[in-house]
């Protein structure tokens, strides 16, 4: 899964969600928040990037973020 086609900003879904690839670029991010500790991330702890359920056949970079950011218990 780690060779899944990167998830473009562009791409409708993600630009209703905010998704960008450089999270301290997020328009309404709370702290350090990042894809790398979303729940909703799937991605290998250190990796750049990983799958995301919210985007099921893409992969996010574990260093953006989007508005459904789901900070990990
Ligand atoms: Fe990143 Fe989480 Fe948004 Fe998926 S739901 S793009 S892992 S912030």
């Amino acid at each position: 899964a780690q060779d899944l086609p990167h998830l473009s900003p562009s791409d409708p879904t993600a630009s209703a969600l905010k998704y960008v690839e450089d999270a301290s670029k997020g328009q309404g991010r709370k702290g350090s928040d990042a894809c790398a500790d979303c729940s909703f991330y799937q991605g290998k702890t250190g990796g750049a990037w990983g799958p995301c359920q919210l985007f099921p056949g893409k992969a996010v970079a574990a260093k953006g973020w989007c508005v459904s950011h789901t900070h990990v218990a």
